[in-house]
């Protein structure tokens, strides 16, 4: 490609909205342009490089045997309607409604779509196990789309659906989409971690991240030093703490607490830590399916017939008071579709106090939960279910006892590690892929059944498998910059080589235009400046645009000035023997890529 044919120029500055570096990049170097908030168009260069990596996905993918379809983006609402999330995946889902009156979902992810084409082919166990996947279009109403594609809001996702027979062989086929991960990853030149995470709103058992490290990063990872437990915060467990304190034989007491409300101004008034409270929040949880017919407020609660899940249930949850609690963890525990924190109206009206003297002792109007913390407490302190009034000398066990208790907490750096109880740290990340087992629960609800060996009908078990391309394109970028631009490495690069004639003319015109000819001719990815620019322009543009070779042809012919973009190295090459040597570093570079796992 020359480079006077090619959209459009690059930029000296980008816009202040773009706070990231990899946004920043990509607007000044000519890659993208914004369309519309959270909607963007690659250019042509930024296309070449985004196709550089949809290909390493794409023979990743087919590597391990998975098949791609391409289904269309727009999905028939009753599809999500058969498996339930028509009403669970809230306003981020866009619907609409063609001139018929259909629904019609623009895909978010496409479980349904999937499992609802696999339901129409699968008709015996030999047929098993099976892997689909595609490349395409998704979009998500998010609510603040930002840092340029890394959360957009239509986006390209490479997703995938495996279907099987038992629980050994979606093992197996996780455990391969697991290294394909791995090396795909490699091969766009990222570091990635992984870490266990939560399934969410999507509903299944083992589930693990793959994240790359970064400042801005939108996930908590809690780490361990020693043994190598990860996990996204939203799942990270810990070791109970060690036991403190002693049974108190003193009976639980009412104090005063007069304009006392937070836990510092408690722990000041009482002079002791917040750690020795037990704070009380009281939460709303949406689609429970937990049975609540039993517990404390239970009875009169609305609930879907047969059994079904309660669309509202009020808790109060109990954690020790220098401690957060985690909403994953909290939904996962109350098998709920969502928990957010109860307005204020209704945290009165539960508690018959204003808000800040919640308590579970004597508290009956709704479940208590406990996160295990708080029932390790000794004569701790908590609300009285009074204005201005708390307990003291409160004994977890025999001042209350929790409807359920579990691990809520928020697992931070400092915090012991469930497996080798090293203490934690914690970084910033970014996730780029997911890999998921799903179980039953979708050819369940859309009724996919196969014959086994015996004639019998079964339903099969299934994986689901996101990367998103864009976002990883843009943590190429994240990874691999300087000062002067983008780095690229060279499997993701939208060109391997760019000639820069320090002059567009005479001598310097014809050994660029060889050199390209040459280039071309071996299949090495050129881009010629053919530019009527001062020389100091070209070479801060092919510094900002980061092609990783760069060819002068310049005072030194009939030699030319070999420079690598990553660490500056230059060498002369004889004109004549320049393009195999490029070619030679180029296929040294990849190779080197591939095997970095
Ligand atoms: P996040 O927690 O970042 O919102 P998610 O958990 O909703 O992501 P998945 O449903 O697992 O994401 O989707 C698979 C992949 O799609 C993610 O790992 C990510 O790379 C990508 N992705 C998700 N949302 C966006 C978005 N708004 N813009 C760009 N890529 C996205
Ligand atoms: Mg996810």
């Amino acid at each position: 490609m020359k480079m006077s044919q090619t959209l459009p120029a690059t930029l000296r500055d980008a816009p202040a909205e773009a706070v990231i570096a990899s946004h920043r990049l990509m607007l000044r170097a000519g890659l993208l342009r914004k369309l519309g908030n959270g909607l963007f168009a690659y250019l042509p260069l930024g296309l070449r490089a985004y196709r550089k990596v949809e290909t390493i996905i794409r023979e990743e993918m087919d590597a391990i045997g998975a098949l791609e379809i391409k289904p269309t983006v727009l999905v028939p609402g009753e599809l999500w309607r058969e498996s339930g999330r028509w009403d669970t995946m809230g306003a981020g889902m866009l619907r609409v409604t063609n001139r018929v009156g259909q629904e019609l979902v623009v895909s978010p992810t496409a479980e349904e779509a999937a499992t609802a084409l696999v339901r129409d082919e699968l008709a015996s166990y030999k047929q098993l196990p099976l892997t689909v996947y595609q490349l395409n279009t998704k979009y998500r109403d998010e609510i603040r789309p930002r840092y340029g594609v890394m959360r957009g809001r239509e986006f390209t996702m490479m997703d995938a659906y495996s279907y099987h027979a038992d629980e050994a062989s979606l093992g197996e086929t996780y455990e391969r989409f697991a290294a394909a991960y791995r090396r795909l990853f490699a091969r766009c030149g990222l570091s990635v971690l992984t870490v266990r995470a939560d399934s969410g709103q999507i509903g299944g058992s083992d589930s693990e991240e793959f994240m790359v490290e970064s400042a801005v990063g939108d996930d908590t990872l809690i780490l361990c030093p020693k043994c190598g437990y990860a996990a996204n915060d939203e799942k990270a467990a810990c070791a109970d703490d060690a036991p403190e304190g002693a049974a108190t034989a003193l009976s639980i007491e009412e104090i005063d607490t007069p304009s006392v409300r937070t836990i510092a101004e408690l722990a000041a008034f009482l002079h002791i830590a917040p750690r020795s409270f037990i704070k009380t929040l009281i939460y709303r949880a949406e689609n429970c399916a937990l049975d609540l017919s039993a517990a404390p407020g239970g009875a009169g609660l609305k609930r879907e017939p047969n059994g079904g899940v309660y669309p509202e249930a009020f808790f109060a949850v109990c954690m020790r008071g220098d401690l957060d609690v985690n909403e994953a963890k909290l939904a996962a525990l109350l098998k709920a579709g969502g928990v957010s924190l109860a307005c204020d109206a209704d945290v009165e009206r539960i508690t018959g106090a204003p808000v800040g003297f919640a308590g579970p002792a004597g508290l009956d109007s709704v479940p208590v939960v406990a996160d295990k913390t708080a029932l390790a407490l000794h004569d701790a302190a908590t609300g009285a279910l009074k204005k201005d009034r708390h307990y003291i000398h409160v004994e977890p066990g025999r001042d209350f006892t929790p409807f359920l208790m579990g691990d809520v907490r928020t697992a931070k750096a400092g915090d012991r590690c469930p497996a080798c109880g090293s203490a934690f740290y914690a970084k910033k990340g970014n996730e780029l892929g997911h890999i998921f087992k799903l179980g039953s629960l979708y050819t369940t609800a859309l009724r996919v059944t196969y014959l086994d060996a015996n004639g019998e009908r079964r339903t099969p078990i299934m994986g689901t498998y996101g990367i998103g391309v864009d976002r990883t394109l843009a943590s190429v970028i994240e990874e691999h910059h300087d000062e002067a631009g983008i780095v690229w490495p060279l499997s993701v690069a939208p060109y391997q080589v760019v000639i820069v004639p320090v002059k567009y003319e005479g001598e310097m015109k014809a050994a660029a235009d060889r050199l390209y000819g040459e280039l071309r001719r071996r299949r090495v990815e050129a881009l010629l400046d053919d530019r009527n620019e001062r020389p100091g322009v070209k070479f801060t543009d092919s510094d900002l645009i980061g092609i990783p070779l760069r060819v002068v042809a310049g005072k030194s012919l009939p030699k030319v000035e070999i420079r690598l973009r990553g660490t500056g190295e230059t060498e002369l090459a004889d004109i004549d023997a320049a393009p195999a040597r490029i070619a030679g570093i180029i296929a040294d570079a990849l190779a080197a890529l591939r095997v970095r796992q």
